[in-house]
């Protein structure tokens, strides 16, 4: 297989070389790819403006050992609105950093393609205060850090939970509370994020509850990204 085509979301592009620059891609098919787009900073590129970060395109590719080359682009979505929107790019660029990082090159992660792009669709399409909370829970659950809801995390008692733990992965009981303190409706509406009701739960609007589950979805999306980053070796490369 020398050319191949799939359908992608631009995550980040980067310059290389000195008139050509790499694109990041989540595909469909393939996970995520690195791409040359050869000459496109030497002016008029036939590639126009359609490889900017959170297109989504129909791209065909050259395969090669670790950049692929790419023949031809189609624009499938530009996402006009949240380009315009300062808070909604920059929520849409932070959808993509997530995936960028967890992702491995070249592994296929079909599951990861469908909730960015339909998250960044419905990003485009209106503003959701709880989107980008909900998106990085909904990726914690598909990368195998779904948190424990409905009972205690460390005793499993199906008692009142007052607390929400990273480490424990979880809510816990007032007997072993410890990590931060969480409401009942901000747990209520993380279930109904994560139990099937997403639809049903973006239409919640800004809210002291809405802010904290979006908060503690940050805080574990760091956490995550953090443990990931260390068990691939990436910070003791560094040391
Ligand atoms: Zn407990």
């Amino acid at each position: 297989m020398k050319s191949y085509r799939d359908e992608a979301v631009v995550l980040r592009t980067y310059k290389f070389g000195e008139a050509d620059r790499v694109v990041v891609l989540l595909t469909r098919e393939h996970g995520k790819v690195r791409a040359v787009a050869k000459g496109v900073r030497k002016g008029k590129s036939r590639f126009g403006g359609r490889l900017e970060p959170l297109s989504m395109i129909d791209i065909q590719l050259h395969l090669g050992r670790s950049l692929d080359t790419i023949q031809q682009v189609e624009l499938v979505h530009t996402h006009t609105k949240l380009r315009t929107d300062f808070a909604r790019l920059t929520q849409g660029l932070s959808m993509a950093e997530a995936i960028d990082t967890l992702t491995p090159d070249r592994e296929p992660v079909g599951h990861l393609y469908e909730l960015l792009s339909r998250a960044l669709i419905e990003l485009n399409r209106h503003q959701s205060p709880l989107l980008l909370g909900a998106f990085y829970w909904k990726v914690l659950a598909a990368d195998g850090a779904s948190p424990v809801l409905d009972s205690c995390a460390r005793c499993d008692e199906p008692a009142e939970l007052v607390a929400f733990d990273l480490v424990e992965g979880g809510a816990l009981c007032s007997q072993c509370r410890a990590g931060t303190p969480i409401s009942f409706a901000a747990l209520e509406l993380l279930r109904r994020v994560l139990g099937g009701a997403l639809a049903q739960a973006l239409e919640a609007e800004d809210s002291p509850v809405v802010n904290e589950v979006n908060a503690l979805a940050r805080r574990a999306m760091e956490f995550h990204l953090e443990r990931r980053l260390k068990s691939i070796g990436v910070f003791d490369r560094h040391l």
